[in-house]
């Protein structure tokens, strides 16, 4: 047995963290839980971070962090409990994979184009230091950091990635046209990284014009590495281009701990109703088990999955209309059928 830390979430979090973890429970995985008290709950009752000293303790002890999303309270001087937590345990990568799912109908998977490309976004630097200040009633200023260590630390970590699954390109995107220092120190460190990996074609592409091609012709990317913002921007993209952000998996990666979760927040909107749909986090947790080494469970899952979603079985937030929908417990339930 593995043990694992687990962190509910808030609003939709709960509902689908059971669903998964039912599913896990089917299969078999060999994975036992720690529940950590964590989220919107935890600052309420006074921890300024999110999570308790307990907390933050049992998820350094235990390396992963399987979590449910979690929402950031509204107002000044409150930091946001992902982005803290990346910071605090340095999970400098967030690796976001967005494949064609048969059954979840986009305008690609209509005509017949597949989609396979993984986004590696810099998850700690740029503007999400939140230094910002007004200079004046008017003007407002916010301050953008990219460091040569923190750069080479998630583009080494791309193109072993790269290495890893056997992609044959890995693509860099950027601004360093108009950031000639912030994005220039990314992109050359990149080229620089790209010498040591010479099976690997590695090019490069402006930002807005990698946004354009995605969207005409997404085949022409596999692997793609970006700057925190920018990476945020054209993985929700993509997330776009497979079915909405119900099936956009991610997992942040750091040297000690990693964090396993979905794009998706809490949508407060459908929460507490057990419609929601669990594939997003499924996904993430698949990636976890791989990431375990747990690939036959992982491979015994996403077959379920798959051809689960096949058969047209669906949450209300996508497929076939005139198909009832089936509520989260269901969905998880028709995915276990089929293993
Ligand atoms: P959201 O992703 O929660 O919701 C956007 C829309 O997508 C809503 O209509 C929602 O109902 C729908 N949706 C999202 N996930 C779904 C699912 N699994 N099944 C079906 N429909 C789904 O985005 P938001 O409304 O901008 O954010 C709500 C809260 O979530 C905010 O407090 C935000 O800070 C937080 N958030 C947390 C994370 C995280 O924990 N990693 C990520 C993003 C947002």
């Amino acid at each position: 047995m593995i043990k694992i830390a687990v962190a509910n979430g808030d609003g939709i979090g709960p509902e689908i963290m059971e669903a998964v973890l039912t599913i896990f429970k089917a299969a078999d995985v060999p994975l036992s839980y720690e529940y950590v008290d964590m989220g919107k709950w935890v600052f309420d009752k006074g921890f300024s971070n999110g999570m308790t000293d307990e907390a933050k303790a049992t998820i350094e002890a235990l390396g992963i962090l399987f979590k449910g999303p979690m929402e950031t309270p509204k107002g000044k001087g409150v930091k946001s409990i992902n982005v803290t937590a990346r910071k605090t345990w340095n999970t400098y990568a967030n690796k976001r994979t967005f494949q064609t799912l048969h059954g979840v109908d986009t305008v690609f998977s209509k005509a017949g184009i597949p989609i396979d490309l993984t986004i590696v976004r810099e998850n700690i630097e740029d503007t999400y230091g939140g230094v910002e200040h007004m200079l004046s009633n008017d003007v407002a200023i916010s301050r953008r950091f990219i460091t040569r260590p923190g750069s080479e630390q998630v583009i080494r970590y791309a193109f072993e990635m790269a290495r890893e699954k056997k992609a044959k390109k890995i693509t860099c995107g950027h601004k360093a046209n108009i950031m000639k220092l912030t994005d220039g120190i990314f992109l050359n460190t990149f080229y620089e990284i790209a010498k040591q990996y010479p099976e690997l074609e590695a090019n490069d592409i402006i930002v807005d014009d990698l946004c354009m091609k995605l969207v005409m012709r997404p085949g022409m990317f596999d692997v793609i590495v970006l700057t925190n913002l920018q990476g945020d921007i054209v993985s929700d993209l993509c997330a776009g281009l497979v079915g909405g952000l119900g099936f956009a998996p991610s997992a942040n990666i750091g040297d000690n701990i990693c964090i396993f979760e979905a794009v998706h927040g809490t949508a407060p909107d459908i929460a507490g109703k057990n419609i929601a749909n669990p594939t997003a986090l499924l996904l993430s947790g698949l990636a976890m088990l791989q990431h375990l080494g747990l690939y036959g469970k992982a491979a015994l899952i996403e077959n379920a999955l798959l051809y689960t979603l096949e058969q047209g079985n669906h949450t209300g937030d996508f497929g076939d209309k005139s198909i009832p929908a089936l509520n989260t417990t269901q969905f998880a339930d028709a995915i276990i059928a089929n293993f």
